[in-house]
């Protein structure tokens, strides 16, 4: 009889740290990880854990020293390369905090390459607090095993976004009608916007469709919440143009 399977896998710690990784051989973590990794873990010398730092890969390393509220490790070997990343970017326009952080949580479980929250005009989050959405983005990296953070861009305006586009493809979630997007998603470099709870204004929609390379799509016959909407159209896309066709 096959051995049932031990659920759930045991897995390694997985750490995100800030030293570039693979030059050296030992690194000191910060008071929150030591804590975490001794104290909430209960971890000690010996003991083995996974670091990246969002540029070489993923390295095995070793608990060498553990104190009260610091610690070493000594980075053994690389485990994985760095992994490639379809160049998906996802601009949304920022929603309650609490759906917000699910967001940014989400799109980087997704596979997201970068973040950009845009302020529209029915935009109702005055402030978006990029520190906490890096470290929630982090956390989310650390728990699904990429090997590369997404980049968390500062807010911008709509009126910036479409003025500062390069030449990758923007697909427009437009709750008005669109591209469905098994037509319109296309492998290659990708800004997909969403709008904020009560939706882009007619002006802005013009102003989107109006941008080169903008593509109108929709994500079928139901309204979808903002939060809800961005993490859809991302899923799609790396379903239909992304990393999950490998
Ligand atoms: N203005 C809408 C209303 O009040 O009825 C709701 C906007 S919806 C909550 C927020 C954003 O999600 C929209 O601006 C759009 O980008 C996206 N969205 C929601 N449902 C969609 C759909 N079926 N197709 C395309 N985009 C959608």
């Amino acid at each position: 009889m096959p051995a049932t399977p031990a659920w759930p896998p045991k897995s390694l710690p997985r750490l995100f740290v800030r030293q570039p990784l693979g030059e050296v051989t030992s690194i000191e973590l910060d008071a929150g990880q030591a804590n975490y990794l001794g104290n909430v873990m209960r971890l000690g010398p010996g003991a083995e854990l996974l670091v990246f730092d969002g540029s070489s890969g993923e390295w095995l390393a070793r608990i060498a020293e553990a104190g009260k509220k610091r610690m070493t490790l000594a980075v053994e070997r690389r485990t994985r390369e760095p992994e490639a990343m379809p160049e998906v970017w996802l601009a949304f326009a920022p929603v309650k905090r609490a759906q917000t952080d699910w967001l940014v949580e989400k799109a980087t479980e997704l596979g997201v390459a970068r973040l950009i929250p845009v302020m529209t005009q029915r935009t109702v989050a005055e402030r978006v607090k990029l520190e906490r959405l890096e470290s929630i983005a982090i956390e989310a990296a650390e728990q699904c095993g990429r090997t590369r953070l997404p980049e968390i861009a500062e807010p911008v305006t709509l009126k910036q976004l479409l003025a500062a586009r390069d030449e990758r493809r923007l697909y427009f979630a437009d709750e008005g009608g669109g591209a469905p997007v098994g037509s319109a998603f296309q492998p290659g470099p990708a800004l997909i916007l969403t709008g904020p709870e009560g939706g882009f204004t007619d002006e802005e929609r013009a102003a989107i469709r109006a941008a080169a390379n903008s593509i109108a799509v929709s994500l079928g016959p139901r309204i979808l919440r903002a939060e809800t909407a961005a993490l859809a159209a991302l899923a799609a896309f790396m379903a239909i143009a992304g990393d999950w066709r490998q």
